[in-house]
């Protein structure tokens, strides 16, 4: 959420980032409804005083015993009241078109942002690792998968319906070897983990900037007002909500948590394998820093790098795109992907996702601190995935493959899997 006074001044380039996002809102409009809320308030207060006078006369007027003139003031304070009513109905309306309304302004984007519509128009920044030149015909992850019983969607679906998998085996080892090896990373770097609650309040949803407009991508808890996670970017920023927090240093949160998503709109898409699934896991980054842009652009650099550090240890190639203003979500000020080798694809994967906030989520959660000269402001957040499992093991089983269906264990990955090196197929 921006600042309305801040919105007053920058209506032309927020009405701007709305179109450019892809965000239906007037952002005239809105302002229109803030004076209008202003007015009516005033008018209110006015009013409200003129009442609340007159019916001080009438005390003295009782005493005084002049019962004509009371019962004029009687009735003009009847008829006071019964427009106060009116007014203030009128100002609830306003006020809730306007807070809907504010809900659905978007960030700004940094400078530079490319601009595009989809995510065909983000623009590489660099490629690292050169994918491997297959000499020998490369199996997928599903055919690898059933090779070492290790992965069972056909079980997945008769259980849990389309988009949901077994894993089994080795297929779990790697999937939690993966999720450790980030997180003891990230603990090495000065992260704190903390284990989430799965479900949160329709409040942190709006808050962390998910809802409203995210709201079909999530499953809701019948008759309750919490919903599944997609992330745990949403409990780890909620964790502070409404506190004054202090950022004399960075605050650096990492999670382990298992995410849901409906993947509404996504029908007929990756419907192949582990790509796009209704659950999996992932180890997240976020950093809550103070209201310092140069400050901010240092840790999105630095949780971007963790992400590129633990696909270098995973033995991957992979590559950095700047996110373009069309494929960003309402939330986010600059983001970067990072798109792995996936070989049943002959093409990058998005793994990753790296975003700079600055105090847009804050500001909706009540996150502030207080800055050297004592006054509170609201802080910056940023947030970047560590690493998302089981969408990783499609390069993981497809790059580090041989001819005959075995796996190479990355060495950073084999202390995990119980010093395993090599899995021969069965
Ligand atoms: P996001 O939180 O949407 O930025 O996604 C972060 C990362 O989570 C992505 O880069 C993927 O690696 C992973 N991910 C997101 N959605 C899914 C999904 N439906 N199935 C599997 N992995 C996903």
């Amino acid at each position: 959420m921006l600042d309305l006074q801040w919105l007053r001044m920058n209506a032309n380039e927020v009405q701007q980032v709305a179109e450019l996002k892809g965000i239906d809102i007037d952002i005239a409009q809105l302002l229109g409804l803030d004076v209008q809320r202003k007015e009516l308030l005033q008018q209110v207060e006015v009013l409200r005083q003129q009442r609340n006078e007159q019916s001080k006369q009438i005390g003295a007027l009782v005493q005084g015993g002049d019962h004509a003139q009371v019962e004029l003031l009687k009735q003009h304070v009847r008829a006071m009241n019964d427009r106060l009513s009116v007014l203030e109905e009128q100002l609830a309306q306003v006020r809730l078109v306007l807070d809907k309304g504010m809900m659905l302004v978007p960030n700004i984007v940094s400078p530079d942002t490319p601009q595009g519509r989809s995510d065909a128009d983000n623009v590489e920044m660099k490629r690292v690792g050169e994918p491997e030149a297959p000499t020998f015909k490369l199996r997928d992850h599903i055919e690898l998968g059933e090779l070492h019983d290790m992965i069972d969607i056909p079980r997945g679906v008769k259980t849990a319906g389309t988009r949901h998998y077994y894993l089994k085996g080795a297929g779990v080892l790697l999937h939690r070897a993966v999720q450790q090896l980030a997180l003891d990373l990230l603990m090495e770097r000065g992260f704190t983990p903390l284990e989430v609650p799965l479900m949160a309040r329709t409040a942190a949803m709006m808050n962390t900037g998910f809802f409203p407009t995210g709201e079909d991508q999530s499953y809701a808890i019948v008759d309750e007002d919490q919903w599944l996670v997609g992330t745990s970017e949403v409990p780890l920023v909620a964790y502070y909500s409404n506190e004054i927090v202090d950022v004399s240093e960075p605050i650096r949160l990492a999670a382990v948590s298992t995410c849901f998503r409906s993947e509404v709109g996504s029908a007929g898409k990756d419907v192949h394998g582990l790509y796009r699934v209704h659950q999996f896991a992932k180890v997240e980054q976020v950093v809550i820093c103070e209201a310092d842009q140069a400050l901010a652009e240092q840790l999105h650099q630095e949780i971007t790098a963790h992400a590129e550090e633990i696909l270098r240890l995973l033995e991957l190639p992979y590559r950095m795109m700047a996110v373009c203003t069309g494929d960003m979500s309402q939330k986010t000020y600059k983001q970067f992907d990072i798109e792995t080798w996936m070989p049943s694809r002959q093409a990058y994967g998005e793994t990753h996702s790296s975003s700079n906030l600055l105090d847009f989520q804050a500001r909706r959660s009540g996150i502030r601190y207080r800055d050297t000269e004592g006054r509170l402001r609201y802080a910056y957040t940023l947030n970047n995935t560590a690493v998302a499992t089981p969408r990783i093991l499609i390069p993981l089983l497809e790059n580090h493959q041989d001819e005959v269906g075995g796996i190479h264990i990355p060495h950073a990955l084999r202390p995990y899997m119980n010093g395993v090196a090599y899995l021969a197929p069965q």
